[in-house]
């Protein structure tokens, strides 16, 4: 790709604003251009004070640029965005490459790409990591891509993701990343109960963590999960409705591809209870919380 590039990211939220920042770090070396839009002018604002380009629109944006990233909270938004006359599937100059790192539904996505015109390259995306592995570029990104794709696009995808990997065609990444937030999301209601026998049985939790690090229960989760539920926080960086929603996605799969899954459903109902309790805004640790009050014993370190 010897020429110039102009690189478009829509969704600078807890995931899109790190990506953001790698990818303009990128462009300030190579001479590309990054340029941005949200809805929220405050983040936006942020990333353009720091040397982003205004996109001002979705239209607009999509009208100069090579390369879209969009990182949105779910498939209502992907698709708001993609349809219409000021929409990015009518607006992406010719040629161009979308890759949307959401965790996103295949069937929608499958309708996006219904609609998508021939010279358009439409990726699945979904990234891995966490907002703290997003600002430090070290994510993973699970693929639904060409090979030769691929090939174009890789070097510019390492700036957001340490590990990028090729899972098949188009919609292999979207059920990948289901695949593993699946076992994420039932470690996490796992750890509530983990800790509340500990908690009832008056062991220091914070002994209990280091004893869980150094077994066979050890896991990203175990690690980074259980100091924001110790510390109270129960972890700002990731909302309660946008796991509900993943959760909703993972046993809608499991309908799809006929997969009996009666952990996902009850994890599934956890969710949806701490949501209706606490609200989509709430970290999604919450279901954690739920548990504390079902029993009257915070878990604390
Ligand atoms: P977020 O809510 O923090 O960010 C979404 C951003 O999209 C916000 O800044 C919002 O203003 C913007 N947005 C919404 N509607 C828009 C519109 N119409 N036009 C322009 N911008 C719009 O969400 P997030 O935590 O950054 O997650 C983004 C996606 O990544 C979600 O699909 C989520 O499931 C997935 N994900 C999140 C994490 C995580 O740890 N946060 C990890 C992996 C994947």
């Amino acid at each position: 790709m010897g020429n110039k590039m102009n690189i478009g990211f829509i969704g600078l939220g807890n995931m899109g604003s790190g990506m953001a920042l790698n990818l303009l770090r990128h462009c300030q070396e190579s001479g590309d251009t990054l340029i941005v839009f949200d809805i929220n002018e405050t983040v936006l604002a942020d990333i353009v004070a720091k040397g982003a380009v205004n996109g001002l629109s979705v239209a607009k944006l999509c009208s100069q640029c090579e390369v879209l990233f969009t990182s949105l909270p779910s498939s209502k938004e992907v698709n708001l965005l993609a349809f219409g006359c000021n929409g990015i599937l009518a607006n992406l100059t010719e040629g161009a490459t979308w890759f949307e790192t959401s965790t996103n539904e295949l069937s929608e996505w499958q309708k996006v790409k219904k609609e998508a015109p021939d010279h358009l390259t439409l990726v699945d995306a979904p990234v891995s990591g966490g907002a703290e592995g997003a600002l430090a570029g070290t994510l993973a990104t699970f693929l639904g891509i060409d090979e030769d794709v691929l090939k174009q696009f890789e070097s510019l995808l390492s700036v957001i993701a340490v590990r990028v990997v090729r899972m098949g065609p188009s919609g292999a990444g979207y059920v990948t990343k289901l695949a593993q937030l699946h076992l994420n999301y039932l470690v996490a209601q796992g750890i509530g109960e983990t800790l509340m026998l500990g908690a009832k049985a008056n062991l220091d939790l914070n002994v209990l963590h280091s004893v869980l690090m150094s077994s066979c229960a050890r896991s990203y989760v175990v690690e980074s999960y259980i100091p924001k539920i110790l510390d109270g926080s129960y972890d700002t960086s990731f909302a309660l409705g946008l796991a509900e929603k993943d959760m909703r996605l993972i046993t809608e799969l499991g309908q799809h591809l006929e997969v009996k899954m009666p952990l996902g459903d009850k994890v599934y109902s956890t969710y949806q209870e701490a949501t209706k309790t606490y609200g989509e805004n709430a970290p999604h640790l919450s279901i954690v919380r739920l548990m504390e009050e079902q029993h009257d014993q915070i878990l604390r370190s």
